[in-house]
């Protein structure tokens, strides 16, 4: 069996706001995320670990933030576009873990409807999909509260 895992890991930084988007799943908060697009931390970490096991290239560079049609865009195109390309090459998505790293929002009243929004994009049962959440103690930028950091492992098997 050809057996891929890919890496991916993604900071977006706070500004002025009243709710983020993680996963999908839109959070009230008295901040947003910056970003291009909606800013999806963790969606965009879970995206480059599946571009990173097909070893192709990131989401910026299937992505140009330069091109204005991604401004505002559903983060939910970058994921399913990854997805896709796994399918097409003939890889199976076995399981996905993604860790988000924030003092608040606080994730864990929202991670099983996390889990449940990705996997319903991903095409996957929820138990392949593991949202988890973790601080960085107060320490730095994540701990000063200046933005979400996330990271993501995706495993791929062709069978
Ligand atoms: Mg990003």
């Amino acid at each position: 069996m050809d057996i891929r895992l890919g890496n991916g890991f993604d900071v977006h930084r706070f500004e002025e706001g009243d709710h983020v988007i993680l996963c999908g799943i839109r959070i009230p908060y008295s901040k947003k995320l910056n970003g291009h697009s909606d800013a999806d931390v963790a969606m965009h970490a879970v995206t480059d670990a599946i571009y990173g096991a097909l070893a192709d290239g990131d989401i910026g560079q299937h992505f140009p933030p330069s091109d204005p049609q991604w401004k505002g865009a559903d983060s939910a195109v970058f994921l399913k576009h990854a997805v896709g390309l796994a399918a097409e090459r003939g890889y199976q998505i076995s399981n996905i873990d993604c860790t988000i790293i924030c003092e608040l929002p606080k994730i864990g009243p929202h991670a099983a409807q996390m889990r449940a929004q990705m996997a319903d994009l991903m095409g996957l049962d929820t138990d392949q999909v593991s949202v988890k959440a973790t601080t960085s103690e107060t320490l730095g930028f994540t701990g000063r509260g200046e933005g979400i950091a996330s990271l993501a492992t995706a495993a791929l098997c062709k069978p």
